[in-house]
This record gives C-alpha cells, sequence and structure tokens, in this order.
C-alpha cells in the first residue's frame, strides 16, 4: 500500500477546508472523487498462491432502526462507465442496482451502466 509521508501529511486547519468543501458535492460527485483518490490505497497480495486485491470501496445497505438489524445486502458503489457518458456529466442519486456478472458483486451507481468497482467490468443496472 502507497501511503502519504507523514511529513506531508494534511494539517487539521487543511482537513476542515476540506471536509468544509467536501460537503458541497452531491452523492456521485463524492464517490467519484473517493475513488480517484482511495486507488493509491489498493492493497495487493500477488504471489503464486494469491491474486487478491484489497480495495477501498464506498458500500450502500439498509438498517431497521427498530429492530436493530442490517436488512438485505451491502452493495458496492461504482461509479458511470465514461465510454457511455464520457466525462463531466451531472448525475443525480443512486438508484441503479445489479451484479456483476465479471466477479459478482453487489453494485449500486447513479448511472445504468457503471463501472465495477472491484474488478472493472462494464455493469448494466436496473
Ligand atoms: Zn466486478
Amino acid at each position: 500500500m502507497k501511503s502519504v509521508d507523514l511529513r506531508d501529511r494534511a494539517s487539521v486547519q487543511e482537513l476542515e477546508e476540506i471536509r468544509t468543501k467536501l460537503e458541497k458535492l452531491t452523492e456521485p460527485q463524492l464517490v467519484e472523487l473517493f475513488f480517484q483518490v482511495a486507488n493509491r490505497f489498493t492493497v495487493g497480495s500477488f504471489s503464486e498462491t494469491s491474486s487478491f486485491e484489497d480495495k477501498p470501496v464506498v458500500a450502500y445497505s439498509s438498517y431497521d432502526f427498530q429492530d436493530g438489524k442490517h436488512e438485505g445486502t451491502l452493495s458496492v458503489a461504482c461509479v458511470h462507465d465514461p465510454d457511455v457518458y464520457g466525462l463531466g456529466m451531472e448525475f443525480d442519486v443512486f438508484c441503479q442496482s445489479g451484479t456483476c456478472s465479471n466477479c459478482g458483486v453487489s453494485v449500486i451507481s447513479y448511472a445504468k451502466k457503471m463501472i465495477c468497482r472491484l474488478c472493472g467490468s462494464k455493469v448494466y443496472g436496473t
């Protein structure tokens, strides 16, 4: 995992400035930005016996406050497919879901045509 040199990490004041700016983002913008930044935190464990790669994700799920239980599945948030929508398109809310046919993870997105966060495959939401 790549890490930030502790001498270069953000100060408390810088973190507050970043937080203020992040609060102005839409949900799709926040997830896109997270992925762009979080890609450097991918942990690889490639060897002769392992090909796993751990990636930080944003995930959505439901929690029932009345019975205190998790409901349904945990879905990985995915960004739009830039080959379909291009860059700079504005999206609204997370309303598309599905399953990646390549890796099998449950996915959710603001775009019908998305990119699986885990394997990079194109996924069609419904
Ligand atoms: Zn996948």
